[in-house]
């Protein structure tokens, strides 16, 4: 709707319709925090529309799909929901795997009917595929799985192949070590027909890069390339969206240089700070105006990133009222401190008309929360842990996905050794390890090899015969899954015919968090259904690869809007909440123990600014004399937090409640 759109227009100050409505060109935005960066973006994309550019013309990366999801939620309001479905919206990794599904079949991952089905592995899968290689070239006594995990994902987040690894990056002893573990990796997740996440965007580069013919489709449908949160880019995002660009060079990327918190992911500040080098002619757009923060929380935010270099010559000035300062809490322990945030928000919601989602936690480290989240139970609190243990990575929730897994892609290597004697089916140990050691010395998966199982001599007759009977009962589920009985009648089908259901019944029995499970189990099948209506001809398979992207996933039904949330100060990227308790801020918690040196330091520190800058009206800043140590071995002191001190002086008070 024009007018609806002319009126998004009208709520943006000069300097942001400039970029909102520039739609040809390359342009930056770089600006602070709650500086309106994002609702440009969003209002630019609704301008575009209004002005005939085509929806699905449109490539614009998010950095969470939560933040997707809301941007898609505003937009659906001005341009309408069709329009909204057709722009490309999502994070980088969802985008890419849509444009895997049609193209992955050139780098040789299976195709059917139009449609590639490579499974995705999430951080589990991938530890215990490495595990597995770590045995077969006997280093698993010698380095630890998560050295391979880390050079890996750093290896794809800078585009570097195995062979450059082979031969370019092999200097020591390690790395080389290191650099044949990934040469394999990358063999069985072939044969696996599988990809990891650093795969998803390092294939699309690939696929652009060495097949003409992809890439003209590609850039002949993405005529404008749009980036949210750019300072968090790493090389091989980066090569994407250029790749994507490369005719048209349409390119829009909105970011500030001071949140840039993802270094330990790959994010490169350099690629923001060289948009002008990269893509002159271009436009640098600068926002002064925080529209967010009280001016005490801006100035709180300023004072505190000052301390580090300055990336560029930045202005931030609060639009809204002073505020109130903010509060330093001093604290015994973090069961204390627990204790006073609960109270606190209980006094505000009783006495001052808060509700329970004008709060946040923000802490460093996905533990601290246990303390809040004990305290909050125990008082009655609603909240909600944002970005903790997924739904996904439930240990019911991955048998159930693995089979599913295994029933359409019998070579997905990391779900068939999941599931092969889960419940226990007589395929015992020794037979798993003699599957495993035939399947790595023929380089084939384990499928195939169980399908060989007479060709294994180590294997008893009576676990070749439980091989056989398993391998029959994925043929008769996937016939099944032909029949027109409905996706989440067929899953739970799947599910008893398994014997997955069977053996949780019977956990429930015996165990705790049994009942849980069993519950857990009756969600993913409500969850099914609930996708199967929104996505009537869509195919259970694209539904998995769709889940294994899900990071954050809600209980349906279940009031989450009205709770208290927890996060880590990562996870609060880009949010913002009229009140705001960053908790924790201690020496060697925050900064962290593993950051020492100067340039981990100043990462810390936009970490800190990130924090104090989600805040709309208060903020509140605790930390404890003494607290249980990481490694739960005992308690101990700690200091209050630097970063404390580096807030200016006039606009912070202090209390002890010890
Ligand atoms: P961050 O760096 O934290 O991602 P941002 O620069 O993306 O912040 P937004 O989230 O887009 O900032 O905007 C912050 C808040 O300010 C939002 O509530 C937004 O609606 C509001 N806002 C932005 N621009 C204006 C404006 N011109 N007039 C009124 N409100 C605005
Ligand atoms: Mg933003």
């Amino acid at each position: 709707n024009i007018f609806q759109v002319a009126g998004m227009l009208a709520e943006l100050n000069k300097e942001q319709r400039e970029a909102a409505t520039t739609i040809n060109g390359r342009i930056l935005v770089i600006a602070g925090a709650g500086s309106g960066k994002t609702k440009t973006l969003t209002t630019r994309i609704a301008n575009m529309i209004a002005n005939q550019v085509k929806p699905y013309n449109i490539f614009c990366a998010t950095f969470t799909n939560k933040a997707a999801r809301e941007m898609k939620e505003r937009l659906s309001k001005i341009i309408g929901e069709d329009n909204t479905d057709k722009v490309w919206m999502g994070t980088f990794h969802s985008l890419c795997v849509r444009i895997l599904r049609k193209h992955a079949h050139l780098l040789g991952y299976e195709q059917k009917e139009n449609r590639c089905n490579f499974v995705i592995y999430d951080s589990y899968d991938v530890l215990k595929l490495i595990e597995r290689i770590y045995k077969t070239m006997n280093i698993d006594g010698k380095y630890k799985p998560g050295l391979a995990m880390n050079y890996i994902d750093n290896a794809k987040n800078n585009l570097w192949t195995t062979e450059y690894c082979l031969y370019n990056n092999a200097d020591s002893e390690t790395q080389e070590a290191m650099a044949r573990v990934y040469h394999r990796y990358q063999e069985i997740m072939k044969e696996s027909n599988a990809m990891d996440f650093g795969d998803l965007i390092m294939n699309v580069v690939t696929i652009l890069e060495e097949h003409p013919e992809a890439a003209d489709y590609w850039q002949s449908k993405f005529h404008y390339v749009m980036s949210d949160e750019y300072q968090d880019t790493n090389p091989a995002q980066f090569a994407l969206l250029c790749k994507l660009a490369e005719p048209h060079m349409n390119i829009f990327a909105v970011g500030d240089p001071d949140q840039s918190i993802y270094r330990f992911r790959g994010s490169d500040i350099n690629i923001i700070m060289d948009f002008e080098r990269h893509f002159s002619p271009c436009e640098i757009i600068k926002l002064e105006e925080n529209y967010r923060s009280t001016n005490v929380v801006v100035q709180a935010g300023n004072s505190l990133i000052s301390n580090n270099p300055a990336p560029y010559d930045k202005v931030l000035r609060s639009n809204k009222e002073e505020g109130d300062k903010i509060e330093i809490i001093e604290l015994a322990t973090e069961f204390t401190e627990a204790a006073y945030v609960a109270s606190k928000i209980k006094h505000m919601v009783l006495a001052e008309n808060y509700n329970w989602s004008d709060f946040a936690i923000l802490y460093r480290a996905g533990f601290q929360s246990m303390p809040f989240e004990q305290l909050f139970v125990h008082n009655f609190i609603p909240f909600k842990v944002i970005g903790g243990t997924s739904f996904f990575e439930r240990e019911e929730i991955k048998d159930a996905s693995s089979y599913l897994r295994i029933i359409f892609n019998r070579r997905d290597d990391a779900a068939m050794l999941r599931v092969l004697n889960k419940p226990t089916r007589g395929i015992g140990k020794t037979s798993q390890d003699a599957v495993e050691d035939y399947a790595n010395n023929h380089s084939i998966s384990i499928y195939k090899a169980l399908k060989s199982v007479d060709n294994i001599d180590s294997i008893k007759k009576s676990a070749a015969g439980k091989i056989k009977s398993f391998l029959s009962t994925l043929n008769h589920l996937e016939e099944k899954s032909q029949s027109n009985m409905g996706l989440s009648k067929y899953v739970r089908y799947v599910l008893e015919q398994t014997g997955i259901f069977i053996m949780y019944r019977k956990r429930a029995e015996k165990e705790k968090d049994g009942h849980e499970r069993l519950e857990n189990l009756e969600e993913f099948i409500n969850l099914i259904d609930h996708y199967e209506k929104k996505n009537p001809n869509k195919p259970l398979d694209e539904f998995l690869q769709e889940m294994s992207l899900i990071t954050d996933y809600q209980k349906d039904g279940e009031d989450t809007t009205n709770v208290v949330k927890m996060m880590t100060m990562h996870g609060s990227k880009g949010l913002e909440f009229p009140v705001v308790f960053n908790v924790g801020w201690n020496e060697k918690i925050f900064p962290s123990w593993r950051s020492s040196s100067e340039v981990e330091l100043e990462e810390e520190r936009r970490l800190a600014y990130v924090g104090i800058t989600r805040a709309e009206e208060k903020l509140f800043i605790s930390y404890s004399n003494q607290r249980s140590r990481p490694d739960g071995k005992g308690i101990q002191s700690y200091d209050a937090s630097r970063f404390i001190d580096e807030i200016s002086e006039d606009i912070r008070t202090k209390s002890e409640i010890l």
